[in-house]
């Protein structure tokens, strides 16, 4: 009905509001959040394309909230991004997933963990030392550690990120470009910075079977990465058609539903035993 319509669409505005009650409620209990861990990671399974081996996972945050539910990390990552939050929960999330990788590894699941960081944290000149830390103090080498950023962490102060993602990379700590073709950048920095791996954003992979310009932007892709040497992951890959599709295209890696969904860590090591060989 019509005013079914237009509540949702004040529902819809109010949530792109950061004063939106919600927001500034979410803004104000974040902190808080944090230091009460209401946080928590979910992982999300990588594949090999060509022998569907697991070789990795990213962790993806929730916030359980105790009133709201299971919040998204759409919805509070750029209200965090927005003040000194983002430093905190970044650290929070470095800590989980450093001992989840030690979890792990105690019952003999030996993947690297990828984690992603926000543009705001690589102008933080200390983090490459926090990161090093962590990593010491639980007794886990930096090779199952990886890092997602995003082209847009390289416009508001270039040299600065250049100089954070140097030191991290290292620290022999893997580094990604993530939702590649999405941002504004001139590929430039393809030169220059040490990545390893470049992900293709799910927009494009989304609909690689049915849109041409979509198909030729992850061909395209594909052909970059490995023309630099990079590794490239597709994410949100859906279904088998697409896999078979990627795999044609020497695409090393992907993610998505079709392979698994984000799940909680408990979870995560029942699918990992039953995907062995
Ligand atoms: P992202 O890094 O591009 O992560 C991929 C998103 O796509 C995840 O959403 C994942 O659940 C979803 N996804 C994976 N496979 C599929 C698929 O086959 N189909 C569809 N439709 N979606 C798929 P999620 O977990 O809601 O995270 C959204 C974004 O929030 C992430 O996008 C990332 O930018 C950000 N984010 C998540 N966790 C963190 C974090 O710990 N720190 C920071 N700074 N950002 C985070
Ligand atoms: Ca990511
Ligand atoms: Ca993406
Ligand atoms: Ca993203």
């Amino acid at each position: 009905s019509a005013k079914r319509q237009s509540q949702s669409f004040t529902m819809y505005d109010n949530s792109l509001d950061s004063h939106s009650p919600r927001r500034l409620k979410m803004m104000a209990e974040l902190g808080n959040a944090i230091r009460t861990n209401q946080l928590t990671l979910f992982f999300q399974p990588r594949i090999e394309v060509k022998t569907g081996l697991c070789v990795g996972c990213e962790a993806l945050i929730r916030w359980n909230h105790p009133e709201l539910g299971r919040v998204p990390p759409d919805e509070f990552i750029h209200l965090a991004e927005m003040s000194e939050t983002i430093h905190a929960l970044s650290h929070w999330v470095i800590e989980h997933a450093i001992q989840q990788i030690k979890i792990w590894q105690s019952v003999n699941i030996n993947i690297p963990v990828a984690i992603n960081l926000s543009a705001r944290n690589l102008v933080d000149l200390s983090l490459p030392d926090t990161i090093e830390t962590l990593l010491e103090q639980n007794n886990v080498e930096s090779k199952w550690l990886e890092i997602e950023i995003t082209e847009s962490a390289f416009i508001s102060d270039p040299g600065r990120a250049e100089s954070v993602v140097n030191d991290i990379n290292q620290l022999g700590i893997s580094m990604a470009i993530d939702d590649f073709g999405t941002g504004y950048s001139s590929l430039s920095y393809l030169k220059r910075l040490p990545i390893q791996t470049l992900k293709i954003d799910r927009s494009f992979v989304d609909d690689m079977l049915q849109d041409e310009q979509d198909a030729a932007i992850v061909h395209s892709t594909i052909g970059l990465a490995h023309s630099f040497g990079l590794t490239v992951i597709a994410e949100g890959v859906e279904n088998q058609d697409t896999l078979e599709a990627l795999s044609a295209l020497n695409c090393e890696h992907a993610q998505g539903f079709h392979i698994c969904r984000p799940i909680p860590p408990d979870e995560f090591i029942q699918w990992f035993s039953q995907s062995l060989p």
